[in-house]
C-alpha cells in the first residue's frame, strides 16, 4: 500500500496550496520559487495534522520516514548535519494554518541544539556567547511550547541572572552567565517533567511537531477561531526551516515590515527592526525597536535589497504584504510574507491607490474591502476642536478613539465587559492569552512594544483603537494602577485614547460623527457603478432621511409611524384615541393626529424628493402606547392612601381597566399589524389621508414624490384587499379634494410564514413586497429575539446548533428558503413585483449577498449602514454577475 505524501520541500509548493501547506508554508514556497533568499525548509501538510487527530493523536503512517528523508535533503543543501557536534544543522519549527492566526501557536527556534552541538555552533560562529544565547532561548521555547512549562519560571531564572550581574538587558550578559542560565534551565526542565531535557535532535523535532499539531486545539487557538469564524477542521501545517541568525552581532538583525502603512494605507514602507536580535524579539516588546527607515543609514546595501524585495512581493501578490526578515552578517533572508492585515481606512486607500497604479481592477478593489470593516469609519472620533488634557503619548497603533474605565487584567475585562461596562485594557504588553480581554475592551493601551506588537496587530484586526509603547506609563499590576509623572490613575478611572494620534487623555472626551474621505467616496462610487441592486435606508424622521441621502441611500425602505406617535406632545392624543368610548370620541382624537402625521410625512417625502418612500401603517400592539398596568395600580393605591381626589382615582381606575383589557398573553403574536387596521379601519384611514395630503401638497409645490403605502404583518390576501380598497378610496378623495393627480403604490411586508407561503395570492393585491426579516425570523423560528438572545442563543451558537445568530446574519437555510419561495411565487403572479428587505439584515454583508442571489430589487438598512450595504451589494454583483 502506498502512503500519502505528507512532506513537501519549499521548492515543491506554491502560494495557491494554502489549504494543504498552510499560509506560511505556501508563501515560503512561493518566495523560494520566485528566487528570493529564503532559508531552505520542509512543510508537513495539514492533511497530516487532520489524520493525527483522526488516529487518536498519532502521526499517520509514513509521515515520520518522510520527515527523516527530507531532513537529509536539508542536510545536503546546507552541508550541516542534524546532531553533528562539529557543524550542526539547526532548524525552526513553525506552525502555519491555512488562515493566518497571528500569535496563536508559538514557534520553536534553534532546534537541534544540545550539550554537544552547542559547542559546534560556538566553533563555527566563533562566538561562545552567541551559541549559549541560542541554546538558552531554545531551552526556554522548547520547555514552554513543547513541554508546557510555564514561561515565567524561565523568566525568573533569567531575572536572577541579571540581578546577580546588576544589568538591565539580556544582551549585557556574558557567555559564562548564559552557561549558568542554561544549566539552570535544564534543571528546571528535569524538575518539572521528571525527565532530563531530550538531547537527541530527532526526538526534539518530533516532539515539536507533535506540539504544533496539538496546539491546533489549545484554548487560545480555539478562542481565536471562534472570534474569527475559522472552521475547526482545517488543521495546521508545520514548517521546519533551516535557521538563520540575527543575533550574531551588530551586522545582524531581525525585523518585520508592511509594504504600505497598515494603519493609514499610505504607500510607504512601514516596519521595525532590532539589531543583534532573534525571532520574536521585535514583536514581543522586549526592547522598543527602530523604525525601518533608519536601516537605510545603518546598512544601506541591505536596505536597498529589502526595498526592492518588498516591491517585487507587492507586484507579485498584487496586495500589501506583511513581511518578516532576518539579516545574518549583512545578508538578507526572507522568513515570511502574507497579505497584511489593515484598518478599514488603510484597506480603502490601498485598494483605490492600487487601481490608480494599474495593479488591480475596480472590481478587485471593491472586493478588497471587507464591508463589515467599514463600520470602523462610520464610528465616532475625537472632536478635533476639543481641547484635550493629554497625559501621555504612545504610538498610534490602531485608529479610532475610545473612552472607558481602566482595567489591567484580561479576565476582569471580560467579566466587566459582559456587564456592559466600557473599558480600556491597560497592559505592559499583551500576549495571545489576553485575547478575551481585548475583545471585551473598547480600546487597548500598552506601555511597551511597537506598531507590530501583539496588541497593535490584534487591535487593528478587530478595528479597535490601540495606543502602544506608551513608555511614560509605569504600570503596577499589583496595586492596580499606573503612574505618569505625578499622576496616579487607578483601576476604574476613566481615560480616553486616540489610536490615530497615540494620545492618552484623562476622563471622557468629546467625540464627533464620522465623515467620508475622498478615497472612501471613490470606492463607493465604483461600488455604485458595479452593483445591480438598490440600497435604501430605514428612516423615521426628515433628519434621518437627509442623513441617509448623504450616505447614498436611493430611497426609504421603511418609515415606521409608531415612533411619531410616541412623541411627548402626541402620546396623550394617541391614548385618547385608544381609550375612546365612542366612534365620535375616536374621530376627534384622529382629527387632532391627522395634521401632525401629515407634517411628518411632508418632511420625509420632501427630504427624499424624487426617490421612493415606503411608509408602514401602524404596527405595534396598542398597549405599547399606554401606561404600565403595575405602575398604574401602585399609583392608584398611593392616591387612595394619601387621600387623592375621588375623580382622579376614578379616572385612573378606568384607565387601568382599559389597560388590562388591552393586555395580551403574547403581544408579539397578538393584536397588532394590519389586524389593527381591520378592527380600527379609521386609524389606518387617517394615516393614509396624512400620507396623501402631504403628497398632494408636495405635488402642488412641484416636488416629485413617490409614496409606497405598506400594510404590515399580512397573513392573507383578503386582509390586503380590504385595506387596499380603503387606502385607494382615501387617495381618490384626496386627489379630488386637492384637485391634483399623483402616483402611489400599495404593498405589504412579508413577515410571517403564511404570507410567504401564499405569496402568489398576496401578490394579486400587493404591488410590492418588503421582507420584514426581524419578525419573519421570529415567526419562522418561533421565538422572540429578546428571549433568545437573553437566554439561550449563546448555547445554540456554542453547541453549533445554529451557525450564526439568525437575528444578526440572515438564516439562509430556513428564513431564506421562505424568502426565495415568496419571491418566486410573487413574481409568478406579478412579474414586475418590486421586492426589498427592510429588516436589520439589510445592512449585514452576508445577508445582502443572499438578497441579491434570490433576486431582490433593493436592501434597506439604517442610514449609517448604507455605505456597507452599497459595498456588499457591489461585491455580490461581482460574485454572481449582473442580472
Ligand atoms: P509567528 O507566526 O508567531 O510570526 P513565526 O513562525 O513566523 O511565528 O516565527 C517567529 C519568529 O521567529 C519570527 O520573527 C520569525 O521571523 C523567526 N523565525 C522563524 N523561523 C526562523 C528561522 N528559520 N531562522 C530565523 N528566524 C526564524
Ligand atoms: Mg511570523
Ligand atoms: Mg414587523
Amino acid at each position: 500500500m502506498s502512503v500519502k505524501k505528507y512532506v513537501y520541500l519549499f521548492e515543491e509548493g506554491r502560494a495557491d496550496m494554502k489549504n494543504l501547506l498552510g499560509g506560511k508554508g505556501a508563501n515560503l514556497a512561493e518566495m523560494t520559487n520566485i528566487g528570493l533568499p529564503v532559508p531552505p525548509g520542509l512543510i508537513i501538510t495539514t492533511e497530516a495534522c487532520k489524520e493525527f487527530y483522526a488516529c487518536d493523536k498519532k502521526f499517520p503512517p509514513g509521515m515520520e520516514e518522510q520527515v527523516r528523508e527530507y531532513i537529509k535533503v536539508l542536510e545536503d543543501k546546507t552541508g550541516k548535519r542534524f546532531g553533528d557536534p562539529q557543524n550542526p544543522l539547526l532548524v525552526s519549527v513553525r506552525s502555519g494554518a491555512p488562515i493566518s492566526m497571528p500569535g496563536m501557536m508559538d514557534t520553536v527556534l534553534n532546534l537541534g541544539l544540545n550539550d554537544a552541538t552547542v559547542q559546534g555552533l560556538a566553533a563555527t560562529s566563533g562566538d561562545d556567547r552567541f551559541a549559549l544565547d541560542c541554546y538558552r532561548r531554545f531551552l526556554n521555547m522548547f520547555g514552554d511550547v513543547v513541554l508546557g512549562i510555564e514561561h515565567h519560571k524561565f523568566e525568573r531564572i533569567l531575572e536572577h541572572a541579571k540581578q546577580r550581574k546588576q544589568v538591565d538587558y539580556d544582551n549585557q550578559l556574558t557567555a559564562e552567565d548564559w552557561q549558568v542560565v542554561v544549566e539552570e534551565y535544564k534543571k528546571l526542565i528535569e524538575r518539572e517533567t521528571g525527565e532530563p531535557f531530550p538531547q537527541a535532535p530527532m526526538e526534539q523535532l518530533f516532539r515539536a511537531i507533535y506540539a504544533v499539531f496539538n496546539s491546533w486545539n489549545n484554548d487560545r487557538a480555539i478562542v481565536y477561531r471562534k472570534i474569527n469564524k475559522i472552521p475547526d477542521d482545517l488543521g495546521t501545517a508545520v514548517n521546519v526551516q533551516v535557521m538563520v541568525f540575527g543575533n550574531l552581532g551588530n551586522d545582524c538583525g531581525t525585523g518585520v515590515a508592511f509594504t504600505r502603512n497598515p494603519s493609514t494605507g499610505e504607500n510607504v514602507l512601514y516596519g521595525e527592526y532590532l539589531i543583534n536580535a532573534q525571532g520574536e524579539d521585535v514583536v514581543a516588546g522586549i526592547r522598543t525597536p527602530q523604525p525601518i527607515a533608519t536601516l537605510q543609514q545603518e546598512m544601506p546595501a541591505v536596505y536597498e535589497q529589502f526595498v526592492q524585495t518588498c516591491q517585487l512581493l507587492e507586484k507579485h501578490y498584487r496586495n500589501m504584504q506583511d513581511i518578516e526578515f532576518t539579516i545574518e552578517r549583512g545578508k538578507l533572508y526572507m522568513l515570511q510574507t502574507r497579505t497584511g492585515k489593515r484598518t478599514a481606512q488603510a484597506a480603502i486607500k490601498i485598494a483605490v491607490d492600487m487601481v490608480q497604479e494599474g495593479l488591480i481592477s475596480k472590481e478587485e478593489a471593491v472586493l478588497r474591502v471587507e464591508p463589515a470593516q467599514l463600520d470602523q469609519l462610520l464610528h465616532r472620533r475625537i472632536d478635533p476642536k476639543a481641547s484635550l488634557e493629554v497625559i501621555a503619548k504612545g504610538l498610534p497603533a490602531s485608529p479610532g478613539a475610545a473612552s472607558g474605565q481602566v482595567v489591567f487584567d484580561a479576565d476582569e475585562a471580560e467579566r466587566l465587559g459582559k456587564q456592559g461596562e466600557k473599558l480600556i485594557l491597560v497592559r505592559m504588553e499583551t500576549t495571545p492569552d489576553d485575547i478575551h480581554g481585548i475583545v471585551a475592551a473598547q480600546g487597548i493601551l500598552t506601555s511597551r512594544g511597537g506598531m507590530t506588537s501583539h496588541a497593535a496587530v490584534v487591535a487593528r484586526g478587530m478595528g479597535k483603537p490601540c495606543v502602544c509603547g506608551c513608555e511614560a506609563l509605569r504600570i503596577d499590576y499589583e496595586r492596580e494602577e499606573f503612574v505618569v509623572g505625578q499622576l496616579v490613575v487607578k483601576k476604574g478611572d476613566i481615560i480616553s485614547i486616540d489610536g490615530a494620534s497615540g494620545q492618552v487623555m484623562l476622563g471622557q472626551v468629546p467625540m464627533i460623527d464620522p465623515e467620508i474621505s475622498p478615497e472612501f467616496q471613490q470606492l463607493l462610487s465604483w461600488a455604485d457603478e458595479i452593483r445591480a441592486m438598490g440600497v435604501r435606508a430605514n428612516a423615521d424622521t426628515p433628519e434621518d432621511a437627509a442623513k441617509a441621502r448623504e450616505f447614498g441611500a436611493e430611497g426609504i425602505g421603511l418609515t415606521r409611524t409608531e415612533h411619531m406617535f410616541m412623541a411627548q406632545d402626541r402620546l396623550p392624543i394617541v391614548q385618547q384615541m385608544i381609550l375612546a368610548a365612542t366612534p365620535e370620541e375616536r374621530a376627534q382624537a384622529l382629527d387632532k393626529l391627522l395634521p401632525m402625521q401629515e407634517g411628518d410625512f411632508y418632511g420625509i417625502l420632501k427630504a427624499m424628493a424624487g426617490l421612493p418612500v415606503t411608509i408602514r401603517l401602524l404596527d405595534p400592539p396598542l398597549h405599547e402606547f399606554l401606561p404600565n398596568a403595575e405602575e398604574l395600580a401602585v399609583e392608584i393605591t398611593r392616591l387612595r392612601l394619601t387621600g387623592g381626589a375621588e375623580k382622579e382615582v376614578r379616572a385612573k381606575e378606568d384607565l387601568l381597566r382599559k389597560v388590562r383589557a388591552l393586555s395580551e398573553f403574547n403581544p408579539m403574536l397578538g393584536h397588532r399589524g394590519c389586524r389593527l387596521g381591520i378592527t380600527f379601519p379609521e386609524v389606518y384611514a387617517m394615516q393614509a389621508r396624512a400620507i396623501f395630503q402631504a403628497t398632494a401638497r408636495l405635488v402642488q409645490e412641484g416636488v416629485e414624490v413617490i409614496p409606497e403605502v405598506e400594510i404590515p404583518l399580512v397573513i392573507d390576501v383578503n386582509e390586503l384587499r380590504l385595506l387596499k380598497e380603503m387606502v385607494s378610496q382615501v387617495a381618490a378623495e384626496v386627489m379630488e379634494q386637492f384637485g391634483v393627480k399623483f402616483e402611489y403604490t400599495v404593498g405589504t411586508m412579508i413577515e410571517v410564514p403564511r404570507a410567504a407561503l401564499l405569496a402568489d395570492e398576496v401578490a394579486r393585491e400587493a404591488e410590492f413586497f418588503s421582507f420584514g426579516t426581524n419578525d419573519l425570523t421570529q415567526t419562522t423560528l418561533g421565538f422572540s429575539r429578546d428571549d433568545a438572545e437573553g437566554k439561550f442563543m449563546n448555547d445554540y451558537l456554542e453547541k453549533k446548533i445554529l451557525p450564526e445568530n439568525p437575528f444578526v446574519v440572515l438564516d439562509r437555510k430556513g428564513v431564506g428558503k421562505l424568502m426565495r419561495m415568496a419571491v418566486e411565487l410573487g413574481r409568478q403572479t406579478r412579474p414586475d413585483l418590486l421586492v426589498g428587505i427592510c429588516g436589520e439584515h439589510g445592512g449585514e454583508p452576508s445577508s445582502v449577498e443572499f438578497c441579491y442571489e434570490i433576486g431582490l430589487n433593493y436592501v434597506s438598512c439604517s442610514p449609517f449602514r448604507v455605505p456597507i450595504a452599497r459595498l456588499a451589494a457591489a461585491q455580490a454583483t461581482v460574485k454572481y454577475g449582473r442580472r
